[in-house]
C-alpha cells in the first residue's frame, strides 16, 4: 500500500440491478473515470480521490449510515423504508417508479376504506404501515421479501404493496394500480457525520453532478430570426440569462442563441415557427454550470 494514502470519498452503488448502469454512467459523466470488473466489490477511481463499493441495494442505506460508505446511490423507497440515519443530499432523475398498491384486475376498488380488514403483501412494511397509520386505516401488512405481486393469486393476501414503474409486470399477474404511496427515484445519500475531507470531496462531485444533469435537462438553441419579429421571439425563448443576438450578414435577420429546457422543447419550436424563425438548431450540451 502507498504509505501516503489520499482520502477517498467511498461512494456504494447497487452491484447489479436497476440502478447499476445509471449509477455507473452519472459518475462516468462527471469526468470520473472507474473501471468496472465482475465479481469485484471495490474500484477505485484513476482521476478523481473517490472509490466505488458495489452492493446490494437494501445494504446501502445501512453501510452509509455506519460510515462504511460516505455517500451511496439508491431508490428513496429503500431510503425511506430503511429509517437510517442519512441524508438525502441530491435527486438523480433516474430509476424513477412509484410504490403503488394494486389489486386484483376484477375488483372494483372505490376508496381507501377497501383496505379496512384486508391483508396487503408487501416488501415495504414500514412505508405501508406510516400510510395506513396516516389515514387511519387497519389492514394487516404481510411482510414478504421480493415482489409481492403473486400475493394474491396465492391466497396469501388481497392487496399488494410494490414497486411499478410501466405496469407491465401488474398487467401479467392480473392486477391493477389502485393507489400510490410514494414516487421514487435514484437519490444519493450521505452519513450525517462526514469527514472534513470526505465533505469536501462530495462537495466538488455535487459541482460536477449538478452540471451533468443540467446539461442532461437543456439543449442549446440557435435560429435565425426576421428583425422585425425579434422582440417577439426573444420573449418564448427562457433563457439562462437573456439570450445572445448577432446580426446575420443578410440584412433584416439576427442569429439568436440561448438555452432550453428539454421539457420544452417541442412547444417552444412551434411557437417560435410561427412567428417566422428559421434554420433552427437544437444541440445536446455537454456539461453546464449556472
Ligand atoms: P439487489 O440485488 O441489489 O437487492 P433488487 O432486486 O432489490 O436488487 P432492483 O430490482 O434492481 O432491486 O431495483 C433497484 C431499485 O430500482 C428499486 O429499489 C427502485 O428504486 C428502482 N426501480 C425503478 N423501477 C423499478 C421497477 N419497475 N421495479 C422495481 N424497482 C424499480
Ligand atoms: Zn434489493
Amino acid at each position: 500500500m502507498n504509505a501516503k494514502t489520499e482520502k477517498k470519498l467511498k461512494v456504494a452503488v447497487q452491484k447489479s440491478g436497476r440502478l447499476s448502469e445509471d449509477s455507473l454512467s452519472l459518475i462516468r459523466e462527471c469526468g470520473i473515470r472507474v473501471n468496472r470488473s465482475d465479481n469485484k466489490l471495490k474500484s477505485a477511481a484513476s482521476n478523481f480521490p473517490l472509490e466505488l463499493l458495489f452492493l446490494r441495494d437494501d445494504d446501502i442505506p445501512e453501510y452509509v449510515a455506519d460510515g462504511v460508505a460516505d455517500i451511496g446511490i439508491v431508490g428513496e423507497n429503500v431510503v425511506l423504508e430503511k429509517e437510517k440515519s442519512v441524508e438525502i443530499v441530491e435527486r438523480l432523475g433516474f430509476g424513477k417508479c412509484r410504490l403503488s398498491i394494486a389489486m386484483p384486475e376484477q375488483y372494483s376498488y372505490q376508496s381507501l376504506e377497501d383496505f379496512s380488514g384486508i391483508r396487503i403483501a408487501t416488501s415495504y412494511p414500514k412505508i405501508l404501515r406510516k400510510f395506513l397509520h396516516d389515514h387511519g386505516l387497519h389492514a394487516e401488512i404481510r411482510e414478504i421479501r421480493g415482489s409481492a405481486e403473486i400475493a394474491p393469486s396465492i391466497g396469501l393476501a388481497e392487496a399488494v404493496c410494490d414497486l411499478v414503474s410501466s405496469g407491465s409486470t401488474l398487467l401479467s399477474t392480473r392486477l391493477k394500480e389502485v393507489e400510490v404511496l410514494l414516487e421514487s427515484e435514484a437519490v444519493l445519500i450521505s452519513g450525517k457525520k462526514l469527514s472534513r475531507e470526505a465533505s469536501e470531496i462530495l462537495a466538488s462531485l455535487l459541482v460536477r453532478i449538478r452540471a451533468v444533469q443540467m446539461a442532461r435537462n437543456s439543449r442549446y438553441i440557435l435560429l435565425n430570426a426576421p428583425d422585425n419579429a425579434l422582440s417577439e421571439i426573444i420573449e418564448i425563448l427562457p433563457g439562462l440569462k437573456s439570450p445572445t443576438v448577432l446580426p446575420l450578414a443578410k440584412e433584416g435577420w439576427s442569429s439568436v442563441h440561448t438555452v432550453i429546457d428539454e421539457n420544452d422543447f417541442w412547444e417552444i419550436i412551434e411557437k417560435l415557427k410561427s412567428k417566422g424563425a428559421q434554420g433552427i438548431l437544437v444541440l445536446p450540451i455537454e456539461k453546464m454550470f449556472a
